[in-house]
């Protein structure tokens, strides 16, 4: 049978908390079921990971997201990494990349994942400024993502993406402007970033729905936008 090219996505969906823009499938405060949901995903692969292989071959692509994998801690991490090379072996040219916040990563954890075939990391950083981190309700500072960087590259990763988010409530286009000044002093290979939006369930939406958000104006979002397109290509 032809082979074709596919990807595997596998969720991890725990978090230390809620973000409150976030109306991903993810869930704070489940700690309780993280050794069931490893053990399962691992008995998963074991089973409709040799059928996909057998179907399509190796992924030329694993992604593991969430949520948040690098909550994980590292034995569990270990064991699922250990699952997916039992079935699809190593493939030097896979793009492996696991979602990190830079709130729950050390040294040994990433090195750990360097080690079981992990080639890409993606941090969820959204800004590095504290007040706004706090006011959206990210777990980590500014700093702990400048450290997580320093980990990642010591840990031996060579592709590095990560995530901003702007338009968030009370941010200025001055914070906007250093906020991409530091991602870009950081190096990464990639960088996403996206616009906040008000999603249906989430802490924002209720506080918006109480008038008590208060989010930057059209104006300001579009000066924004158009500072990130003139700023970036020069990078
Ligand atoms: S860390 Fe990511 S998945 Fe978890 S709540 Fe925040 S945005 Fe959502």
């Amino acid at each position: 049978m032809r082979k074709q090219q596919w990807g595997l996505y596998i969720h991890i969906p725990f978090c230390r908390q809620k973000c409150f823009y976030c109306d991903f499938p993810s869930f704070a405060g489940r700690e309780r079921y993280e050794a069931d949901y490893t053990d399962a995903l691992c008995r998963e692969l074991a089973v409709q990971g040799v059928l996909c292989r057998e179907k399509w071959g190796s992924p030329r692509t694993i992604y593991m997201g969430g949520g948040t994998p690098s909550l994980l801690p590292t034995g569990r991490l270990e064991k699922i990494l250990q699952a997916i090379a039992d079935v699809f072996g190593d493939a030097a040219d896979r793009e492996f990349t696991v979602e990190c916040n830079p709130g729950t990563v050390d040294a040994a954890k990433l090195r750990a994942l360097c080690a079981g075939g992990v080639n890409r990391l993606s941090f969820g950083v959204q800004t590095f400024d504290d007040t706004l981190l706090k006011k959206i309700g990210r777990i980590h500072t500014g700093a702990q993502a400048r450290e997580a960087m320093a980990l990642a590259r010591a840990a031996g990763f060579q592709n590095v993406s990560m995530d901003l988010i702007y338009g968030l409530p009370g941010e200025s286009l001055a914070e906007l402007e250093r906020d991409l000044e530091a991602m870009v002093a950081l190096e990464p290979e990639h960088i996403s970033i996206y616009g906040l939006q008000l999603e249906e369930g989430t802490a924002f939406a209720k506080m918006q729905e109480m008038g008590r958000l208060a989010l930057p104006d059209e104006d300001t979002v579009e000066r924004m936008y158009d500072t990130m397109t003139s700023f970036l290509p020069a990078h």
